[in-house]
Parts: C-alpha cells; sequence; structure tokens
C-alpha cells in the first residue's frame, strides 16, 4: 500500500481500504543474485548477476564480456519471456558467438583499414573483418573480464569496470571504462557508460544484445515493425566502410520514420540492402542531444514493444544477416538468419577516419559518460 492509501486510511478510516486493493502491485522487492557461471580455462571464476525489478523483469549480466546474457520482457498478457538471444552454457561464449549482449569497446563497429591517424600518428589496429577492424580488434571489451559491484539503490543495479592497457589492439591510452546496468520498476535496462584516458585515443561503446520480441528462438523478426527516428543515413562501401554521405531515408527502404515492418522491403533490389545482405546500417538519429528516443519496435503477434532512448547520435539497425542456423543457443533453440535484431546506439562507424562525423576522440582530463536505455511495455 503506497503512502496515499495509508494517509487517507488515517484521516478517512477504514473504507479507504479498498484502496489498498488498487495500490500498484509490487510482488517482490528488486534484488541483484550472484551465481557462479563458469570458469574460463585459466581458472577464472565468471560470475552471474541476476538483476530483478521486483515486478518480474530480470536481466542477467555476467563478468565475461559484461554480456547480457538474459533479459525478459512480458507480453500483452503479461507472459514474460527472455527476448535477447544468448548461448546455452558459458563454454558456449568462448567459441565465440557473434558479440551476442556484448559490451563492445574500445571501438563498436568498423574502423576502415584498420587503422586511424590522431595528432599525425598512424595506430594501426588488427584487422579482423577483411581488412577493417570491427567492434575493438581481436580481443575487444567483450573478451575481458569485467568487476562487477552490485549497487546500493532502490532499483537492481550492477557497476562493470574494465581498464584496457595503452596499446590493447592498438588503441592507445591506459582507458578506464565503467558500464552502470539499472533495471527499474518501469521495465526499463539502462546502461550508462564512462570512460577516461591518459593519451589521446578514440572511444566509442556499445551493447550487442540481440533481440527477438517475440522470445529468443522463436523464428524470424521479419513481422516485427520498426520506428527510427531518423531522417537519414550513412550509406556504406562493399565492406560496410561509411562512404561519408548522409543520405536522406525518404524514398527508400531505409525510411523507417514511420512504423514499418522490418520485412516489408528488405529483399528489395537496392544496392545499400545488397552490401548488408538486409540492414546493416548506421541511422543519423534527429536527436540534438540529451536523451531521446531513438527507436521503437513492436512485435504483433506477442504485443511487446521496445522502445530504445539514448544520447548518442547514431544507431547500427542490424537485422541477424549473418546468423545462419549453426549455432545452438539456450534452450536448445536454433539462431537462423534473421532470428533477431540488434539496435547498437553508437557513434558512426569509422569516425576516427571521417572528420565530418561527430568525433569520438577523448582527451585526458575529460570523461566520455552515454546513457542508452531499453524499455519495454506491451500492447
Ligand atoms: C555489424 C555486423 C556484424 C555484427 C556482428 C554488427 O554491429 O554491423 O556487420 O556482422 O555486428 O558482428
Amino acid at each position: 500500500m503506497n503512502l496515499i492509501c495509508w494517509t487517507l486510511v488515517a484521516l478517512l478510516g477504514p473504507l479507504t481500504l479498498a484502496c489498498y486493493a488498487q495500490a500498484p502491485a509490487r510482488k517482490e522487492k528488486s534484488d541483484v543474485k550472484k551465481q557462479e557461471f563458469g570458469k574460463l580455462p585459466d581458472g577464472t571464476a565468471i560470475e552471474l548477476y541476476t538483476l530483478s525489478n521486483g515486478k518480474g523483469m530480470q536481466a542477467g549480466i555476467m563478468t565475461y564480456g559484461g554480456v547480457v546474457v538474459s533479459l525478459t520482457a512480458p507480453d500483452r498478457s503479461g507472459k514474460y519471456a527472455d527476448v535477447v538471444l544468448g548461448m546455452a552454457d558459458f563454454p558456449g561464449y568462448l567459441t565465440p558467438p557473434p558479440y551476442f549482449g556484448a559490451r563492445i569497446g574500445r571501438y563498436g563497429n568498423r574502423i576502415g583499414h584498420a587503422q586511424f591517424s590522431l595528432e599525425g600518428h598512424v595506430f594501426h589496429l588488427p584487422a579482423n573483418d577483411g581488412p577493417n577492424t570491427l567492434h575493438g580488434g581481436i580481443k575487444g571489451f567483450d573478451k575481458h573480464v569485467w568487476k562487477a559491484t552490485p549497487g546500493s539503490g532502490p532499483d537492481a543495479s550492477l557497476e562493470l569496470t574494465y581498464t584496457s592497457k595503452d596499446g590493447e589492439e592498438g588503441f592507445p591510452g591506459n582507458l578506464s571504462a565503467k558500464v552502470v546496468y539499472t533495471l527499474s520498476a518501469a521495465n526499463e535496462l539502462k546502461i550508462d557508460y564512462t570512460a577516461t584516458t591518459d593519451k589521446n585515443t578514440v572511444v566509442n561503446l556499445t551493447n550487442h544484445s540481440y533481440f527477438n520480441l517475440a522470445g529468443q528462438g522463436e523464428g524470424d523478426i521479419l513481422g516485427h515493425e520498426v520506428m527510427i527516428a531518423a531522417d537519414r543515413f550513412t550509406p556504406v562501401d562493399s565492406v560496410l566502410i561509411p562512404t561519408g554521405e548522409l543520405r536522406a531515408v525518404k524514398g527508400t527502404p531505409f525510411d523507417f520514420t514511420k512504423a514499418t515492418a522490418i520485412g516489408a522491403r528488405i529483399e528489395q533490389n537496392d544496392e545499400q540492402l545488397r552490401f548488408g545482405k538486409g540492414y546493416d546500417h548506421n541511422w543519423v538519429l534527429n536527436s540534438k542531444g540529451g536523451l531521446a528516443k531513438a527507436a521503437e519496435v513492436h512485435d504483433p503477434k506477442t504485443g511487446r514493444v521496445m522502445e530504445v532512448w539514448t544520447t548518442e547520435p547514431g544507431l547500427q539497425f542490424y537485422t541477424g544477416n549473418f546468423l545462419d542456423g549453426t549455432l545452438k543457443g539456450k534452450g536448445g533453440k536454433v539462431y537462423a538468419r534473421r532470428n533477431a535484431f540488434c539496435m547498437e546506439t553508437q557513434h558512426f562507424p569509422d569516425s576516427p577516419n571521417k572528420p565530418s562525423f561527430p568525433t569520438t576522440e577523448l582527451k585526458p582530463g575529460a570523461t566520455y559518460h552515454t546513457t542508452t536505455s531499453y524499455r519495454f511495455r506491451a500492447k
């Protein structure tokens, strides 16, 4: 019973006890539980933290790669399902899968020709995606063990920290990264990223959850309806490096300004769709700063809705084009092509080589800080 109800009972008597029946049902308190999830080959223990919001929603986050291994959300009848892809057990993550739920760093998405220059100095990175560097290189932030500290506020939260050494994967500067996950009673998973450096560097952190709002492993996402608050996107070349152009989405299969099914135009004869083998592009968000709604996705079958809010200028919308049915995930589910979509909030790919894009440089003394939140409801 809430404070208003108690006050009414005190002032007006027991009749107002009817209030009790209408008080918001908070089944249990929010909490964070820790369990061992597995061990690295060198014996390092990997922990899984389960955040519960007290209303039924849960997020499982492990210390290896800061991976969101599970995330539940209610459908229109109040039934919860796990809406993110993941591996059946910890060893499955060592294979590794294509960044399922991972903390991506130091640089999310691609850096062209695996190099960039900063103040006249050229930095060479490992090429792990054809000629380019993808998601921070061969051993990105998704393949390191993070230090975890559960939060003490009213909402379930978890802080993860990782320090990337100067020169790691070719990037300059010791970079101290902190990621805080908060699961609120309003069915929102908020992710706050901060980072500081001791040398000029570049940074672009993101979350690589593969969502399926019908439930993980429940077929393709082509019927999901997507809205992206962006009038432009960054077209790419054949190896998915932005050309530098900011192209209007109007009149193209990239126009999601009005909610449209993912599958409605994905097979159109369009050069950009051919390059991405579907959607695998960065949208230039209309927001002019601050936390703003970037996207909304609706699964008409279950009624689940996910809103994506972010302070970032870009959104990589990827439709699982490279999933090929060879991976078996949670509950023995097989993940075939387009069985999930990603919404990676970020700065634009290849920004270190594109001076016209919003900068991803971080200097000593400055703090990188971005926020992204995934908000769930059903209709
Ligand atoms: C990239 C895709 C890539 C996927 C998994 C996305 O961010 O844009 O091209 O296949 O991540 O690695």
